[in-house]
């Protein structure tokens, strides 16, 4: 019984967690409908994960131009040498560096700057895209990653120097509305742990400006290697990145995991009609390595994709349960009665049980999910 109520607990407090959405978003230009409400889920998804204490930032602006070279793109502020930084002469976005030292350190200055160019057909609901369409949730999440770390100061610039630190913002078609930190002169904390087939380190095995160092992130595999929390969140093996197929292009290579990799929101692997609204472990595994601190709940999740939860818990006149890829929901007493099933044909997110007419006490929640023959049970005590 102990251990029952402690495990409601564990879930209550999971509940009052999920429900600080640790970012702010400022919009610039005309947000079409669902845009705005979309962009907070994206949000609250990755609060649901990271532990974040100084609110996130996000300036976001809304193009529609056909010119642009882009469906989304992110720039990321940073700094370096701030108080708690793990490590010296290290560039880290402005949210870790933030969370690390527990304070802004960079006042008046914006996280990132995202921009959504609508020329992309964008799906704004929560549901599953048509074929045609591009996930909204999914795109934002993806371009929120980059800003929370998924970052790279690697560069190689046309007579195929390599560097990190020395992108110049000249690189870009738009400016940042913070001072660009691609300048800072010192490899991002992503690049740290950038490794070779053989093991070397990207950062420390060829010198700044160098060929050898351009050669290095032009040519062959690239890796994401990180010996606490990153391999072991793979297989222990490190993750591949983007890149290295001989030529290199700015904000696609290094930056990216491979585009071989399936469910991982920060490859390229899914395209229009798909959804990707989950972290893989491999990416929790990375944030955690560059200093993140995760949520229980984004340990849990990290064995299972399809993990369902239910709130608010104890229950009045509705429980609410969400998860993705659920197929069906059945309510059983404590009996084991089965007193409800519920069918989730519009592959919803989130599907409500009414519990307005049942007795206070325990219930179960029997959820199936639609790619795995494993159901996933859940505890609710309904109280009135
Ligand atoms: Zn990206």
């Amino acid at each position: 019984m102990k251990k029952n109520l402690f495990f409601i607990i564990i879930i209550l407090s999971i509940f009052c967690k999920a429900q600080i959405n640790s970012f702010s978003f400022t919009i610039n230009g005309t947000a079409p409908a669902g845009f705005t409400t979309a962009l907070n889920i994206a949000g609250q998804k990755w609060s649901n994960y990271l532990q974040i204490t100084v609110p996130v930032k996000v300036n976001v602006f809304i193009v529609n131009a056909s010119f642009l070279p882009f469906s989304a793109i992110t720039f990321a502020n940073g700094r370096k040498n701030f108080t708690n930084a793990t490590f010296a002469n290290i560039l880290y976005t402005t949210p870790l560096a933030n969370q690390l030292a527990g304070v802004e350190t960079n006042p008046g200055e914006y996280d990132m700057d995202i921009y959504f160019n609508l020329y992309t057909s964008y799906y704004f609901g929560t549901g599953k895209p048509p074929a045609s369409q591009t996930d909204f949730i999914s795109t934002a999440m993806h371009e929120i990653g980059h800003g929370l770390g998924f970052y790279s100061d690697g560069f190689v610039d046309n007579s195929g120097k390599g560097s990190f630190g020395n992108i110049p913002s000249s690189t870009f078609p738009i400016a940042t509305s913070f001072p660009w930190r691609g300048q800072d002169s010192v490899p991002g904390i992503f690049d740290k742990y950038m490794v070779k087939t053989s093991g070397n380190h990207l950062t420390t095995c060829a010198p700044q400006n160098s060929s050898a160092l351009g050669d290095s992130l032009k040519n062959g595999p690239l890796y994401f290697s990180g010996p606490l929390y990153a391999n072991a969140s793979h297989s222990n093996t490190p993750i591949r990145l983007s890149g290295g197929a001989g030529t290199f292009t700015i904000g696609v290579d290094l930056l990216h995991i491979h585009q071989s990799y399936a469910n991982t929101i920060m490859s390229y692997y899914w395209g229009a009609g798909d959804t990707v609204r989950i972290p893989a472990s491999w990416e929790l595994g990375i944030l955690k390595e560059i200093g993140w601190n995760l949520k229980p709940v984004g340990i849990r999740e990290n064995t299972n994709n399809d993990f369902a939860y239910a709130y608010p818990n104890p229950a009045n006149e509705t429980a609410n349960i969400v998860g993705q890829n659920i197929k069906t929901i059945k309510v059983f007493n404590a009996l084991g009665e089965m007193i409800l099933c519920k069918e989730n044909a519009l592959n919803k997110e989130m599907l409500t049980v009414e519990t307005e007419s049942l007795s206070e006490g325990i219930y179960f929640l029997k959820v199936s999910f639609n790619n795995t023959l494993q159901e996933t049970t859940r505890r609710i005590i309904v109280q009135h």
